[in-house]
């Protein structure tokens, strides 16, 4: 057995760690094993980056981001790590020379899902870029004992089970049980003088977790902290004197509680108590330390703006407004005003939808059970809000309390120095609509940040036959500067290279069609066209609307199946939010759809229909690679701006879409020709609303009105016939999403999609030049955006040059 040396090979690394970490020897090693003493050897490599950075951000006193997110949807961290650190080969090899193959070792890591679809894989590309661009900057989070829910389907219906991504140890983090700090809930509030006393009824304790996150070749390494919650106390002794273990340990269970799960919910808002526990929860821990922090080397709480900017993901931190005041003057005893001007200059929001289902508000009666101190502040902030109206003279109506309830998107705008949207359209939206009032009494705090997505994992990682090419043909450098990408785009006019991407294409199909046969057993071709549908179950993105045309498109194979049809597979993955019904008819509805279109011996090959369970980022990442159309068909003005969009036509995939969020700006870089766009758009959609009648639009469509009536009729559901009724009545009496008066147009688009794909030439042009067109879409490009025009700070990697 060797000795442990940091600066050894991986080789002899993995060969300590599996020893020393793991308690194996080679021959009684399982694949975890190797996973585990793979994971310690690689992040041993981070050590010394790690604490490099962090000694240069204490050493030149920069500015410091902090991103404040509920969630953070990771994904695998290991290959990721492999990846960033360039240590792909001597993985490979070390592990080879005991005949363990290392595809099979980075796939054994479990999914790091503690998130729920985009906003918190947006967390976890930003934390990747922050890293990349060398900003010094900490994620903020809660370590849920249980991720997302995993998904599997039961006679084609969801069902959901619990997730344990920490079953097997999983070695990237550090735990800090030295770094630990009291959140107070419930009790009273005394004023004394000038100042308040809060004195909660119940004391639960953060604990820290840090995983250093690399940039590219780990020259620069960030942290994600992500909060436990524990019991102050183990046990209550008196109970457990008198013989009462049970009650003894109540206040261990109800503390653990908190940081145990996930909210499995997308886009909507919940309401319970123990979610907004968990809100205040990470963010006065979150607070309390990086407070801590500041102060440890700076002595005026003024100077907190120019040291500190804090990020608020969507309004779940939005408590950071009061609980930031709450500290500066019941911890440090400023007065109101000056708290509130110092939180407001170091407090920034990003707003990620409109969807009036999805805007957070809070019951007056649980803020001020829970939070009695902070709801005293609301009602402050509320008055200065009511102030800064007045003195605006724009005669707007506009609180933060409002029909007893908190509205905490209006918490959040009036606590932040900037307020953000995500995509070109959805900010002028919220121009419009949501904050047109606040826009007026505030006219320079909104402004736009498109998302972007990281090219480390979406590209470089998920696609090696991509990248390989890439390399050959521009070089390396594209990784970090991905507008490189633009070099390829006189290569579209090259059959030579256009064919070298196709095979890169083609050969992702084929890992994919391997991947769904030994997954699902269901056989489909490589050569057909991959037409796919991932991201969450939800009636505005309207998955209802692609299975209708599947069935559509099925009709038409039947009645004609000698035609010339470009055949298809259709791909669709997601999860519903498990009480979100109407979301989990329309899976069942997909489910059985497919069932019939497979099993039908006249269809054959020209259309099959997939629907793989457990969507998550690994899946996505076999996915998107193998993808020829993108379907990105929301309602318009209803996705705020979507990230898998950006994520398909990086990987050469060619979008099929609605005038939508980032939708609008990929065909702005793809061009016209390069994109299918079709329906209408957000202002035709509101224009519609008034006197909507479903069955108009339905009568007005022959092709859909057939479908419409196999789904009465029972014809997916032989035996039981009325099982889809409730999906008809929902669209005949609410289609709020305007799936019938879209169908038409999106069943035409479908059809020069079809066209298009059977001109191969043709669509290898559009497919490069997507590639080619798409680095504006790097989540690199995105951070740099929050960097000059939100917080004001810049990269510690250029200080050297
Ligand atoms: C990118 C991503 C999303 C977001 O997809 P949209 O199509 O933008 O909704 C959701 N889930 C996973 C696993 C992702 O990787």
């Amino acid at each position: 057995m060797k000795d442990f040396d940091a600066s050894g090979t991986l080789a002899s690394a993995i060969d300590f760690h599996l020893a020393h970490s793991v308690g194996k020897t080679p021959d009684s090693a399982s694949i975890t094993d190797w996973r585990l003493a793979l994971s310690r050897a690689v992040r041993d490599r981070l050590i010394t980056p790690w604490f490099d950075a962090t000694h240069q951000t204490y050493a030149k006193d920069r500015k410091r981001v902090y991103y404040l997110s509920m969630e953070f949807l990771l994904g695998r961290i290991l290959e990721d790590a492999v990846n960033n650190l360039g240590l792909e080969d001597e993985a490979k090899e070390a592990l080879a020379a005991y005949d363990v193959d290392f595809v099979d070792v980075v796939g054994d890591e479990p999914d790091a899902a503690l998130g729920n679809g985009g906003l918190g894989r947006l967390a976890a590309c930003f934390l990747d870029s922050l890293s990349c661009l060398g900003i010094p900057a900490h994620g903020y989070g809660i370590r849920y004992a249980h991720g997302l829910f995993r998904q599997s389907f039961e006679d084609g219906r969801q069902m959901e089970m619990a997730e344990d991504w920490l079953r097997h140890q999983h070695n990237w983090e550090f735990e800090r049980s030295e770094c630990l700090y009291d959140i107070g809930f419930g009790g009273q509030v005394t004023e004394n003088g000038k100042s308040a006393v809060w004195t909660p009824s119940d004391i639960v304790m953060a604990q820290a977790y840090d995983t250093p996150v690399p940039g590219w070749r780990a020259s620069w390494t960030n942290t994600l902290r992500l909060w436990s919650a524990k019991p102050r106390q183990i046990f209550d002794l008196d109970p457990f004197n008198r013989g009462e273990y049970m009650q003894a340990a109540a206040p261990e269970v109800l503390a653990e509680t908190i940081s145990r799960v996930l909210y499995p919910d997308d886009s909507t808002e919940i309401g319970k108590e123990l979610r907004l526990k968990q809100e205040f929860f990470f963010t006065s821990a979150s607070l309390q330390d990086l407070m801590r922090r500041f102060l440890a080397h700076n002595g005026d709480l003024r100077a907190l703006p120019s040291k500190v900017a804090i990020q608020m993901n969507d309004t779940h931190p939005a408590i950071a407004g009061p609980e930031l005041i709450r500290q500066l003057m019941d911890v440090h005893g400023l007065g109101f005003d000056a708290a509130f001007d110092i939180a407001q200059g170091t407090l920034h929001y990003t707003n990620h939808t409109l969807l009036p289902e999805a805007l957070e508000a809070w019951e007056v009666s649980l803020m001020g059970a829970i939070l009695p101190r902070h709801m005293q502040l609301i009602e402050r902030i509320d008055d200065r809000l009511a102030r800064d109206v007045k003195a605006s003279e724009t005669g707007v109506n506009t609180h933060i309390v409002d029909n007893g309830k908190v509205n905490m998107g209006t918490l959040a705008f009036t606590c932040a120095r900037k307020v953000n949207g995500v995509s070109a359209l959805h900010t002028n939206l919220m121009k419009q609509t949501v904050f047109s009032d606040l826009h007026a009494v505030y006219p320079d705090r909104i402004l736009n940040q498109t998302n972007g997505v990281t090219p480390r994992r979406w590209v470089h990682g998920c696609n090696p036959g991509l990248r390989n090419l890439l390399n050959d043909t521009i070089g390396t450098e594209w990784v970090r500067d991905l507008e490189q990408l633009k070099r390829i785009a006189p290569l579209a006019d090259d059959p030579d290279f256009c064919q070298r991407f196709m095979a890169v294409k083609q050969e992702n199909k084929r890992r994919l069609t391997d991947w769904v046969s030994d997954k699902l057993g269901v056989d489909i071709a490589p050569d057909a066209m991959f037409d796919i549908q991932i991201k969450r179950i939800h009636e505005y993105k309207r998955q209802l609307m692609n299975a209708l045309e599947t069935a559509a498109l099925a009709n038409a194979i039947r009645r004609d199946p000698g035609a010339a049809w470009t055949p298809r597979v259709k791909f669709f993955g997601g999860k519903a939010a498990p009480a979100y019904i109407d979301a989990k008819n329309i899976i069942r509805l997909i489910n059985d759809i497919a069932k019939s279109i497979n099993n039908d011996p006249v269809i054959g090959d020209r259309l099959k229909v997939v629907y793989p369970p457990n969507y998550n980022v690994s899946m996505a990442e076999i996915l998107i690679p193998a993808a020829d159309l993108s379907e990105q068909i929301s309602t318009a003005g209803k996705e705020a701006s979507g990230t898998g969009n950006m994520k398909f036509a990086l990987n050469g995939a060619v979008t099929i879409g609605t005038l939508d969020g980032a939708n609008v700006e990929i065909r702005d870089c793809v061009g016209d020709d390069n994109i299918y766009i079709f329906g209408m758009t957000a202002d035709q959609v509101e224009g519609a609303r008034e006197g909507y009648v479903t069955q108009n639009y339905i009568d007005q469509s022959p092709i859909l009105s057939e479908v419409i009536d196999q789904i009465r009729t029972g014809f997916y559901s032989p035996g039981d016939p009325t099982r889809h009724w409730p999906v008809l009545e929902k669209l005949l009496r609410d289609d709020y999403f305007m799936v019938a008066a879209d169908f038409d147009a999106y069943w035409d688009a479908q059809r020069k999609v079809d066209e298009g794909f059977a001109d191969s030439d043709g669509w290898a042009r559009m497919a490069v030049l997507n590639t080619a067109h798409s680095g504006w879409f790097s989540s690199d490009r995105t951070i740099q955006g929050y960097a000059d025009d939100i917080w004001g700070v810049s990269s510690l990697l250029e200080d050297d040059k």
